[in-house]
Parts: structure tokens; sequence; C-alpha cells
């Protein structure tokens, strides 16, 4: 049995239907990621395991204990939230040790379990601090060690570390990766960052209108997309997907037979721009992104579909040049009308 485990939660708003009957199993140490555009449910989501939201319909249970209706506070879960929400009166090792010293529990081992906390968070040196003296990237820090003070069951976390700028949130993003690797904790987090999605879960679940659209490794997602939804939502910039009867050279290329009504995809990795070969399109430079490490070029093909290239060298093209390209027809991905994933 899974340690958490959701079973057809609902979730409504007045009429408004936010979560569909998800189904999900969580297992114990897992770092599970709910990402998805804007409005898909992912936060309604996190604050109904949460307890922040009641629960509609279905069973929520957590180590073998169904929860659904328990308060947030009884849960035994620990979230951190994009706002720090710190006690602003408080010294850090205040904020930290709030909850357990109104648990009753005893002030030499709240001692302990906060300079346990403070030292793999780097925040020894500023436990009589208060919040106003440090920094976001520090704040954020002392939320995650005010949860991990409590030793919860599990880790919610909502956009921890979209508040912060973008150097301090991949310097936070690391050391979230390594505080799972040292704890070891069960942690889900929402986010809509690919970058973190990637590069911090062990599992991503991809929401679309309060419903699951798959789940899987990062990189299952990212090589096995099961439908045209995902492969456009995971890696940026998106996969390129055109409708299959605009692009039949592109499929004379991939010798395969594509549904007429369906949609061809390709990721800007596998689209190669050069000298005119036997197979290659000819196209029109759009759009030339030059971003050191690598170059994205964005070109038009004669019956102006835009499709995108993205390479490590730099480029030397320019807006309205000509040029021919060419793809590697392993990676092609085929959808059919509705856009789910079929082989071809
Ligand atoms: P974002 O990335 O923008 O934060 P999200 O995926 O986290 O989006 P939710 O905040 O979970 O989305 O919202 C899901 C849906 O439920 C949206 O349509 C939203 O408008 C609606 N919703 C969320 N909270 C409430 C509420 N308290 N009252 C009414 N509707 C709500």
């Amino acid at each position: 049995m899974a340690y958490l485990q959701l079973n057809n939660i609902e979730k409504f708003f007045g009429e408004h239907r936010a979560i569909k009957g998800i189904d999900l199993d969580i297992q114990q140490g897992e770092f599970v990621v709910f990402v998805g555009p804007s409005g898909c449910g992912k936060s309604t989501l996190l604050r109904l395991i949460a307890g922040l939201e009641p629960i509609d319909g279905g069973k929520l249970s957590l180590d073998g204990r169904d929860i659904t209706n328990v308060p947030s506070s009884k849960r035994d879960l620990a979230m951190v939230f994009q706002s720090y929400a710190l006690y602003p009166h408080m010294t850090v090792f205040q904020n930290m040790s709030f909850a357990l010293k109104l648990a009753g529990v005893d002030p030499a081992i709240i001692r302990e379990k906060v300079d346990k906390a403070a030292a793999i968070l780097d925040l020894g040196r500023y436990l009589e601090r208060t919040p106003k003296e440090l920094s976001g990237g520090q704040r954020q820090r002392v939320a995650i060690g005010r949860a991990i003070v409590r030793d919860p069951k599990v880790f919610l976390f909502d956009e921890p570390l979209s508040n912060l700028d973008a150097a301090l949130r991949v310097q936070t993003r690391i050391e979230i990766a390594k505080l799972h690797r040292e704890l070891g904790a069960t942690t889900i987090y929402v986010t809509h960052d690919q970058v973190e999605a990637m590069t911090l879960a062990d599992r991503v679940v991809v929401l679309r209108d309060g419903q699951i659209e798959q789940h899987g490794s990062p990189l299952e997602l990212y090589d096995h997309p099961a439908n045209r939804f995902v492969a456009q939502f995971i890696g940026t910039p998106s996969m390129n997907v055109v409708p299959a009867d605009a692009a039949p050279q592109l499929l004379a290329q991939a010798g395969s037979a594509a549904q007429a009504d369906g949609f061809v995809g390709i990721r800007p990795e596998h689209v190669h721009l050069g000298a005119a070969q036997p197979g290659s399109v000819p196209v029109t430079v759009d759009l030339v992104e030059s971003l050191g490490v690598e170059t994205l070029t964005y070109v038009r093909l004669p019956n102006n579909v835009q499709v995108v290239s993205r390479g490590a060298e730099r480029s030397s093209l320019q807006p309205g040049q000509q040029t021919h390209l060419t793809f590697e027809p392993g990676f092609v991905h085929y959808f059919d009308r509705a856009g789910k994933t079929y082989a071809a």
C-alpha cells in the first residue's frame, strides 16, 4: 500500500469542479512535483492534502490512516509557502522552534532539533536575527527549517522559490535537492517552473483542468509524452507540433505514414539547419535568439508553419535569410486527432 494515497479526490468551488476524481499513489521518500498551467488545480490539490481546504469526495490516506476529514494540525504534514509566513517579531530560533514549543517539547530537545536543521540549512549564524535582518533566500530557508524540525510525515511545498531572484532560486533549489537526499522525506512540491520540476522530481505529475494528464519520471515525460498537451508542456522551448497535413515534406523525410488528421511533433534539438541536402526542406529564418550556451532559430516552412531549432553552435543566420531544415526521424512524435500519442 502506498504511503500517501489519493482515491478519487474531488473538490468543488461552488459549481466549479476544480479537482476531478484524482487517483494518485505516493511512496514513502518520494519527491513528487505537481506541474500544470495556471488554474489547473495544483495548489488546490496540495491544499486538500494539507487539510487547508475540505475534500468534497474520495478518500485520502497517509501511512495506512484515513485522513480525509482529519484537521490539518493532526495530519502530521508540514507546508512551506511561497510567502515565507514567518513571525516578524520573533528571532530565527523562535520561528523555527515555535511549533515544538506549542507542542510542549522539552527545551533541550528543541535546541537539538533547531541546531540540526540550522546546520543542514546553513542558518547557524542567523539564529538570533529577526526575519527583517535576513535576505529572501535566508527567510525561505528559515521557513523550510521550521518544517524540518517538526519531522513531518510529508513535506508540502507551494511554489517556495517564486519570490526569489534567479540566482537565489537556483541556489535554494540545489539546497532543497540536497535536503531531500539527506532526509529522504516524502515531499510534494508545486511549481510552474519546468527546471524545478525536472531537476527535483523523482516523479512529475502533469495536471490539466483538475485531472492528471500523465505522471512519470522527468525523462519519461520528456521522451515519451502520452499526448500532445504533455509533449508541449514539458520542455522549453516547446516541442514543435504541426498538423500532419501541413508537414508532407517532413513526413516524407521520416518515411512514415502519419494519420492525416493528426499531428506530428519534433523537439527543437532534433531540428537542424544548414546546407541543402537530399530530403531537406527550404525554410526562411524569422528570428535568431543567441543565448550564449545555445542558439534558438525560428524558421518558416514554405507553407508558413513556424518551427524552432535549437543547437549548441553559434549562428550567423539573419532574419529573412533562406536555409534548409532537416530533422532526426527517430525522434518524431505522432499524435492523433484528439492529441493522443500513437506509434507510427
Ligand atoms: P496557479 O499556477 O495560477 O497558482 P493552480 O494550478 O495552482 O494555478 P488553483 O489555485 O489550484 O490552480 O485553482 C484551480 C481552480 O480553482 C481555478 O479555476 C481557480 O480559479 C479555482 N479556485 C481556486 N481556489 C478557489 C477558491 N478559494 N474559490 C473559488 N475558486 C477557486
